[in-house]
This record gives structure tokens, C-alpha cells and sequence, in this order.
């Protein structure tokens, strides 16, 4: 006889939602987890304020999720972005709406969020102990049985939920623990990745570091492959730094860079900036003569001040080989050419991402050909079920993360308590 109904491994928002979901069957649930504290990730996400999911219509939702989004359709129907914000709005936790569909709490604190999980939790009569790293599951020929933590101790359950996280910020707890788990349970762990995570570039104004901290808004990136045909376009904000660039729009294209890097051996790739996207080459060529022309004895570096932040400006015209100093009269028109395509095609050579630890999330993972898309059970052992980053599936930022992990905590929770209760009748 089982000693609980079902185990969740793992506190973050993953595991939170597979327990509330689990024990508002009224079933036994017990929550393990290694740190002193539940939702650690969860309480620094969103710059501290929890991005907590995106209010886009569902199939904008999942187009966000470049990481086998598809996976997630079924889960989605059953709990969706507009359930969870309903589900902290019953919590108290009222939500807002930022710009690109991004909701956070009114209150912009993340522990407000976290807390409430916890309260509602508890609330729901799950057994919490934290503290105490999983070592392994324990499992017969064709479904799990018992987890067995470092101290030695062994659990029985009927059901098993992992949802330990990636490997991404390991000072959060998610050290990839569960990896070896599913492995020995019969599944495949697709390579692991950095997603979601700045970008380094060899560049020379990137080495000596000339545009360190420089930020651009509302730009155009556009990534090739080493063939030269187009991989993706995203718009948005990004910041020059010391190793290469970062920002929300940078982050979204470094999906892409791990993929086309793993395919093409990790060869550099080309990444242009379009800094004004909304104007054509033509019209930035005609605005920018007209402010010359309008003080023709004036250095350009001095005229374009307002059109372009200095130190780009100064790079661009180097780049092109403009002397900065030169006025009107004396440009070189061939080479204001190359200036003014350099604002629609800055390029940069992305040489790769920052590490997996350093990364936001974790691409790769237990594979999602292997996990019944509707339950998020193990199709290779009974009773065991996968919820949030440990699988496949990795998301943009913009709340689409936390969406996945409360989706597939609260479809793995729910299938988990409903298989328990029909294990009761036999
Ligand atoms: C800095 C940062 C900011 C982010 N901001 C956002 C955001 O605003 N919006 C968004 O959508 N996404 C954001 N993300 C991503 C998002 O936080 C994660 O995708 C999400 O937390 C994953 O949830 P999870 O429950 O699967 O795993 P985790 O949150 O990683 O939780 C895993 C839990 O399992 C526990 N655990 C691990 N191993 C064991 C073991 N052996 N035994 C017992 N317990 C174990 C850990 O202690 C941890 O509590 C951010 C990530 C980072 C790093």
C-alpha cells in the first residue's frame, strides 16, 4: 500500500500547480523539495516582478514557444493563460498588462506570487517538505513506485510528478537533477541548450568594449545562417555589452542561434540590426541629407547627434569610412551610401550564447515524443509524470515560460490525482 496518492518533486511553479491541481481532487500529495525555500526561480523571475503569463490569444501563445510549442495545445485548452490569470485573481493577486501581452502582479513583486502559491497550497492540505533532495526513483518493470531522497529515506506513492526544472541558474535548485531520472525510467534526454540567454560576438567594437551599455529601442534583428539565408526576424530592445549583446529581442533570437549552431558545427553566424525599422534606406538617405544641408559647415558627427546615439554614430561613420569631422561639402557620396545601409544592416558576428547556467531557461530535455501531450504522463513507466522546463519544451521570454510550467503542472497534477483515485477502486 502506497504511502501517497502523489509526490510532486520540485517547488517551482511546475510543481506548485501539479500540487494544487493534485490535491484539489482531495487526494494525499506529498511536495519535495531540495531548497530551504519553495518557487526560488519563480521569486527572482521577471526582474523580481514574475512575468507571470501573456494574455496573446492561444495560438499567438504558442508560436511563442519555439521549444515544440505544439506539444502544449491539449494542455493549454484545459488550463490556459486566462485560467491562471483567474486562478491569482482568486488568490488576490490581481495582474496587469504590459506591452507585448506580458501580465505581471499590480504590486510588481514576485513574491507576492509565490507566497500566494504557497498559502493556496498548503491551503489545500499538501504536505510540504523542503529540504530534502530527491536522489532517485525507484521503478518495477512498468510503472514507478517510490522515491528514495538523499538521507536514504524511502517514499512510496501510487503517482510521481517530476518537475525539478533545467539547469539553467543552478543556484535556484535546478541542477538537472532529473535528467539521469528519466533516463533510468527508459526516456531519451534531448541535448541541453542555453535559450533565452545573451549572446557573445567577436567583433571589434564589441572587444574593446566601445559600446558597453549602449541600449537601442525598438530594432530589427535579422539572423543567417552560415549558407546566408535569413533564419528568423525579431523586433524589440537590446543592449551592447561586454561580450556581445543582450536585451529582450536579442533573447528571443538566441533560440535560434543554439539551433542553427548545433546544425552548422558552431560557426559563426552574421546578425544585422536594422536600428529604424519603420523607415526605408530611401527615406533614412533623404532625412539625413536634409539635416546636412541644412548646416552644411557643421561636422557630421555634430549635425546627426540627434539622429543616432554618439558612439554608434562615431562607429558607423568609421565603419564606412567617413572622417567624423568631415562637413557636408566634403562627403564622400559612395560612402554615405554604406553609412545609411549600415543603420538598415548593422552587422554583428554572433559567435555563440553565454553558458547554460548563465541562461534563463533550459532547451532540451525529456523528449515530448515520449510524454502523453493530455496527461504529461511517462509513455515508459505508469504512475510517473513530467511537468515545466525538465521536458522539451523551452519559450521566448514574455511570461510564455511560466505559462508552460503552470500548464503541464496543472494537466500532469490533475491526470496524476484522477489515476490515484481509480487506482483506489481496484
Ligand atoms: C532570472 C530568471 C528570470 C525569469 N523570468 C521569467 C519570467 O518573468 N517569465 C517567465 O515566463 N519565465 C521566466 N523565467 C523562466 C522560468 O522561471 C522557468 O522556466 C520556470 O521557473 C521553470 O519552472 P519549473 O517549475 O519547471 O522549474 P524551477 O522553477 O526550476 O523549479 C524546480 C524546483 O525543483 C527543485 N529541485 C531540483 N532538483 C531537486 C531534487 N533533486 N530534489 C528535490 N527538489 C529538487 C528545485 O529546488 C526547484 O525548487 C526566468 C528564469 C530566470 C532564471
Amino acid at each position: 500500500m502506497a504511502q501517497w496518492d502523489v509526490v510532486v518533486i520540485g517547488g517551482g511553479p511546475a510543481g506548485l500547480m501539479a500540487s494544487a491541481a493534485a490535491a484539489s481532487y482531495n487526494v494525499k500529495v506529498l511536495l519535495v523539495d531540495k531548497g530551504d525555500k519553495l518557487g526560488r526561480k519563480l521569486a527572482i523571475s521577471g526582474g523580481g516582478r514574475c512575468n507571470v503569463t501573456n494574455a496573446k490569444p492561444l495560438d499567438e501563445l504558442i508560436k511563442n514557444v519555439p521549444g515544440n510549442g505544439k506539444f502544449l495545445f491539449s494542455a493549454l485548452h484545459m488550463f490556459s493563460n486566462t485560467d491562471i490569470i483567474g486562478f491569482f485573481t482568486r488568490l488576490g493577486i490581481e495582474l496587469k498588462e504590459e506591452d507585448r501581452g506580458r501580465m505581471f502582479p499590480v504590486n510588481n513583486k514576485a513574491k507576492s506570487v509565490v507566497d500566494a502559491l504557497v498559502k493556496e497550497v498548503r491551503r489545500l492540505g499538501v504536505t510540504i517538505r523542503t529540504n530534502k533532495p530527491v536522489k532517485e526513483l525507484v521503478y518495477d518493470q512498468d510503472a514507478v513506485k517510490a522515491i528514495v531522497l538523499a538521507s536514504g529515506e524511502t517514499i512510496t506513492s501510487k503517482t510521481v510528478i517530476v518537475a525539478v526544472g533545467g539547469q539553467s541558474v543552478p543556484t535556484t535548485g535546478s541542477t538537472g537533477d532529473g535528467y539521469p531520472w528519466a533516463k533510468a525510467a527508459g526516456h531519451t534526454i534531448i541535448d541541453l541548450f542555453p535559450t533565452a540567454v545573451p549572446l557573445t560576438a567577436s567583433d571589434f567594437f564589441i572587444q574593446d568594449a566601445r559600446l558597453q551599455g549602449l541600449s537601442l529601442r525598438n530594432v530589427e534583428l535579422t539572423l543567417f545562417n552560415p549558407k546566408g539565408k535569413k533564419v528568423c526576424t525579431e523586433e524589440g530592445d537590446m543592449l551592447f555589452t561586454h561580450f556581445g549583446i543582450s536585451g529582450p529581442a536579442v533573447l528571443r533570437t538566441s533560440h535560434y542561434v543554439s539551433v542553427t549552431q548545433r546544425k552548422f558545427k558552431n560557426t559563426p553566424l552574421l546578425l544585422t540590426i536594422d536600428m529604424m525599422p519603420a523607415k526605408s534606406a530611401g527615406s533614412i538617405a533623404e532625412e539625413t541629407v536634409a539635416m546636412l544641408k541644412e548646416e552644411p559647415r557643421k561636422a557630421i558627427k555634430n549635425v546627426l547627434r540627434t539622429y543616432l546615439p554618439d558612439r554608434l554614430l562615431k562607429l558607423m561613420l568609421e565603419i564606412a569610412g567617413i572622417n567624423e569631422d568631415v562637413t557636408y561639402y566634403d562627403l564622400p557620396r559612395d560612402k554615405w551610401e554604406k553609412f545609411v545601409q549600415l543603420i538598415k544592416h548593422f552587422p554583428v558576428t554572433i559567435t555563440g550564447t553565454l553558458s547554460l547556467e548563465q541562461a534563463t531557461v533550459t532547451g532540451g530535455g525529456v523528449k515530448i515524443k515520449e510524454i502523453d501531450p493530455k496527461t504529461m504522463q511517462s509513455k515508459c513507466k505508469k504512475g510517473l509524470f513530467f511537468a515545466g522546463e525538465i521536458m522539451d519544451v523551452h519559450a521566448h521570454t514574455g511570461g510564455y515560460n511560466i505559462t508552460v510550467a503552470f500548464t503541464t503542472g496543472h494537466a500532469a497534477g490533475t491526470a496524476a490525482a484522477k489515476q490515484a483515485l481509480e487506482a483506489e477502486k481496484f
